[in-house]
């Protein structure tokens, strides 16, 4: 009877909803028991400072391991998880995987390397978030500065004054600050000053555009000068051929992440490129 019922649920909503919605709604139900099934993994993928060839940090991205969607990629569920507040749980789990991760490293004796960890919106607009990050720095027992935050330029223009105290107070934890995608739709330059960064990230747009064109080249080479104005860090992301590694080095622009280096790859297959003795 309970099997007649379902199946009658089941075509209820198949034919009354559009197969977009039914879709969305099956997914929802199975990133509620990701977590708690243990279907998360986290890939890695290094920065590259070209000039001397040094892995400068990885970036720590989520990957959804379901038994039968197979490899599912956070464009697919991010933000789903943000609509739902499951990126809630998930990002601390993420934060924490992160960050236990980059112990083992740090403990089978590698020079310090920086992990990245990206916040989504929802996670950044918690103000427990900096209570947050400490917590988990203190379990896992990982030095502040081995971590790196992530955030898109984006949500840090939202509310300037909120984003200033937040990331104030991150600062003041020791942990780094990076602006990811910036200069996509038009980051606001005028607030820059205002928050502490570490790193900026050039959006993988400018470079996959990134031909001989005079109007490509000059934007890089703005964002370059831009970031060492600021004594930031600059990585350009998205690096796939080696014509744009000679642009970006004719740019001065020396520390890049693509998938010309490495795509994302699990832990065990990632310190294989990691200098572990
Ligand atoms: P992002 O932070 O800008 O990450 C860079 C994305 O570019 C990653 O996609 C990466 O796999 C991809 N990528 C790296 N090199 C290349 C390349 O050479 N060519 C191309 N075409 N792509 C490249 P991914 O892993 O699918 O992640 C997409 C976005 O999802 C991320 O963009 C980030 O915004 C978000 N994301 C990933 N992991 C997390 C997470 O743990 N938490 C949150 N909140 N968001 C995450
Ligand atoms: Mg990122
Ligand atoms: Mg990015
Ligand atoms: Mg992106």
């Amino acid at each position: 009877r309970t099997q007649e019922q379902g199946s009658y649920k089941y075509q209820f909503y198949s034919y009354s909803m559009n197969s977009q919605a039914s879709v969305q709604l099956r997914l929802e139900a199975l990133l509620h028991h990701a977590l708690e099934r243990d279907e998360f993994i986290l890939y890695y993928q290094p920065q590259i400072n070209v000039n001397s060839g040094n892995i400068q940090g990885v970036e720590a991205l989520l990957r959804w391991q379901h038994p039968e969607l197979g490899l599912v990629s956070p464009a697919s569920f991010i933000k789903l998880a943000e609509q739902t507040g499951l990126i809630i749980p998930i990002g601390e789990w993420v934060l924490k995987t992160a960050c236990t991760q980059n112990k083992v490293w740090q403990s089978s004796g590698i020079p310090p390397l920086r992990v990245s960890v990206n916040l989504s919106a929802l996670q950044f607009q918690q103000p427990n978030l900096p209570g947050t990050v400490a917590k988990i720095l203190h379990e896992t027992d990982l030095e502040p500065n081995l971590l790196e935050l992530e955030i898109a330029a984006v949500t840090l223009m939202q509310n300037i004054e909120y984003s200033q105290q937040i990331l104030q107070q991150l600062n003041t934890l020791g942990v780094h600050i990076s602006i990811d995608d910036f200069a996509s739709g038009f980051s606001s330059l005028e607030h820059l000053k205002k928050f502490p960064f570490h790193t900026l990230k050039i959006d993988q747009s400018f470079v996959h555009d990134l031909k001989n064109d005079p109007k490509d080249l000059a934007i890089i080479s703005a964002l370059v000068s831009l970031g060492r104005g600021f004594n930031l860090r600059v990585v350009a992301e998205g690096v796939e051929t080696q014509q744009q590694i000679d642009l970006l080095r004719s740019l001065e622009c020396e520390q890049m992440q693509g998938f010309w280096f490495s795509r994302p790859l699990a832990a065990e297959d990632a310190s294989k490129w990691l200098p572990i003795d």
